[in-house]
C-alpha cells in the first residue's frame, strides 16, 4: 500500500463540490483519497490543521511568469509560500518567443498555464507595447503552437488600452475573438482605459471569455455617471463573460470595486496581474493572499473569496483533472491557510488606501501529493 498523508480537523472549503465542513483529508499517490471521516492507516504524514482553512491549492489566474523574456516576468515559484499551486501566464508571450516560454515552464516548481498573446511580439515590458496591427496577426503560427501545446496554451489575450491599440480602436479585440474562435479558446481582454466604452467591450465578447481588470479606475469604468454597475456589464455577466479583477498596480481603483461590491457584482475570478515589480513588495498586489484578504477587508466572506481563486478560474481554462477541487479522485493540490487578525494597508491605482484588520496567511501548500511549502513544520513522519 502507498503511504499516505492525512490533513486532520480543518475547516474545508471546496467550492466546487459546496463542501464547506470539519473534517480531514486523505491523499494518496498525487491525489485526493478520501474527504470527511477519512481511514487514517496506513498514514506517513498526519497534519494537524484544526482551527484552520483547508482549500484547493490556489490558481493565480493573471501572472506575468516570463522571468528573462519580459521585464515584466518574475518567478511565479515565490507565490508557492502563498499557497499558490497553478499559475496562469497572462499574454506576457506571444508567438515570437513561446518556445521559450514553454521551456521556462518547465522549470518551474508552479504548475503554468498560458494564454497566448495576439500580438507576436507579446508584452515586453513598460513603455514598449505590442504591436497591434491586425494585419500582423500571424493566426498560422498561433494555431500551430495552440496544437502544438493544447494542455498549456488555454486561450488568447488582447490589450485594448488607448495608448496600445492607438487608431485601431476595437479592431485587434474583433480579430483576436475571431482568432480564438476558430481556435475553440477563450479571449481574455486587459481593459484599463479601453479603446471603447466597458459596456460595448463585454457586449462583443462571448460566453467562457474574461474581461480582466473589472475593477480599474481609468477612462471607461463598468460604473456609470451615477456610480451604477453599467446594464450592459450585468448582461454579459449573465450570459457567461467571467469577470476576472486582476489587480495590477494600475488595474484596481477602491472607489470602483467598493460600489460593484455594494451593488452585488462580485467579480467571478480574483488574481493578481504580479509582475517583478510588484512580486512580494508594496501595497497594491504583493502575492495572491494579499489580493484575497483586501476583498476580506471589503466586506466578502472566506468561502466567496477562495471559490474565485480555485473552483471559478479552473473552469474558465478548462481543467479538469481536479484542479480547484478537493473532490476524491482529483489531483491532490491543497493550501492549509490561516485567517488571523492583523492590521494591514492597502492601496489602489489611485493611492487611496484600505486600512484592513485581517490577513490570509500560509501554513502549507501541497502539489500533486508533494509538500512544497510546510512554514511550520506541521508536517512530521
Ligand atoms: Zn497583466
Amino acid at each position: 500500500m502507498s503511504e499516505a498523508m492525512i490533513i486532520r480537523g480543518g475547516h474545508i472549503l471546496d467550492m466546487a463540490s459546496g463542501t464547506d465542513t470539519v473534517g480531514d483529508l486523505r491523499i494518496e499517490d498525487g491525489r485526493i483519497s478520501g474527504i470527511g471521516h477519512v481511514d487514517l492507516s496506513g498514514a506517513s504524514d498526519v497534519i494537524d490543521a484544526a482551527g484552520k482553512y483547508v482549500v484547493p491549492g490556489l490558481i493565480d489566474f493573471h501572472v506575468h511568469a516570463f522571468e528573462g523574456g519580459s521585464m515584466f516576468g518574475c518567478d511565479t515559484d515565490m507565490e508557492i509560500p502563498s499557497g499558490v499551486t497553478t499559475a496562469v501566464d497572462a499574454g506576457t508571450t506571444g508567438c515570437a518567443a513561446y518556445e521559450s516560454m514553454h521551456s521556462l515552464i518547465h522549470s518551474r516548481k508552479m504548475r503554468i498555464f498560458s494564454l497566448l498573446n495576439i500580438s507576436s511580439m507579446g508584452q515586453l515590458g513598460k513603455g514598449f507595447n505590442e504591436n497591434m496591427d491586425p494585419e500582423l496577426v500571424q493566426a498560422e503560427k498561433i494555431t500551430e503552437l495552440v496544437k502544438k501545446y493544447p494542455d498549456e496554451i488555454r486561450g488568447i489575450k488582447v490589450r485594448i488600452s488607448r495608448n496600445i491599440v492607438g487608431s485601431w480602436g476595437d479592431v485587434p479585440l474583433r480579430k483576436a475573438i475571431e482568432t480564438a474562435g476558430k481556435l475553440g479558446l477563450p479571449v481574455c481582454v486587459h481593459s484599463t482605459d479601453p479603446c471603447i466604452p466597458m459596456e460595448d467591450v463585454a457586449c462583443i465578447l462571448r460566453k467562457g471569455d474574461i474581461l480582466c481588470h473589472v475593477f480599474h479606475g481609468l477612462g471607461s469604468t463598468i460604473l456609470d455617471e451615477a456610480g451604477h454597475v453599467k446594464a450592459g456589464l450585468r448582461k454579459a455577466h449573465d450570459r457567461g463573460v467571467l469577470m476576472d479583477a486582476a489587480n495590477g498596480r494600475n488595474n484596481f481603483a477602491f472607489g470602483v470595486a467598493r460600489e460593484a461590491l455594494a451593488q452585488s457584482f462580485l467579480p467571478d475570478i480574483i488574481s493578481t496581474d504580479l509582475t517583478a515589480a510588484t512580486m512580494s513588495q508594496g501595497k497594491t498586489v504583493r502575492n495572491l493572499l494579499f489580493v484575497m484578504s483586501k476583498y476580506l477587508n471589503m466586506g466578502m466572506s472566506i468561502a466567496e473569496v477562495v471559490e474565485r481563486t480555485t473552483a471559478v478560474p479552473a473552469r474558465a481554462i478548462g481543467l479538469t483533472d481536479g484542479s480547484g477541487s478537493l473532490a476524491a479522485g482529483g489531483r491532490a493540490d491543497v493550501a492549509v491557510l490561516d485567517l488571523i487578525d492583523q492590521e494591514c494597508d492597502f492601496a489602489d491605482s489611485k493611492k487611496e488606501i484600505l486600512h484592513g484588520t485581517k490577513m490570509l496567511t500560509c501554513l502549507m501548500t501541497v502539489q500533486n501529493g508533494q509538500i512544497l511549502y510546510d512554514s511550520n513544520q506541521l508536517a512530521h513522519a
